[in-house]
């Protein structure tokens, strides 16, 4: 059996990746700075281990570094021409991408298992679905 492959890319389509095989874990997260990041009410991001996933296009992206509230670093790199985030990753680089779900081509199938800071969640916001662990 061959392992499914992935496509995602940022809006202008200058940066692609492909990941290959199933995600550690899809998450939806409600905290502040994923809503910065994404600019909406909550990100949602799919982790793949980093020997799972083939970036093309990357002399186009910029880095951002940043240490949030809980004193982890990671760099967090977006396409330098539409602005897109295409992906982040904590330090030290030997863990995982964390890419967003709204970068995937359609058809993904990717439904989240893990909804973090709940207590940051918009009033009327409601992530549904059986198999979701629920987290403050
Ligand atoms: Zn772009
Ligand atoms: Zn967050």
């Amino acid at each position: 059996m061959t392992d499914r492959v992935r496509h995602a890319a940022c809006r202008c389509g200058q940066i692609r990746i492909a990941c290959t095989g199933e995600p550690i874990r899809v998450s939806v997260c409600h905290c502040r700075e994923c809503k910065a990041r994404s600019g909406s009410a909550f990100a949602a991001q799919v982790r793949f281990p980093a020997g799972q996933v083939r970036t093309e296009g990357e002399a186009n992206a910029r880095m951002w570094q940043y240490t949030g509230d809980s004193g982890n670093t990671a760099d967090f790199f977006f396409c330098g021409t539409c602005g897109s985030g295409v992906w982040y990753r904590a330090r030290p680089y030997h863990e995982a991408y964390a890419i967003p779900l709204g970068n995937f081509a359609p058809g993904h199938g990717f439904v989240p298992d893990y909804s973090v800071y709940e207590d940051s969640m918009e009033p009327w916001v409601s992530i549904t679905g059986d198999a979701i662990e629920h987290h403050d």
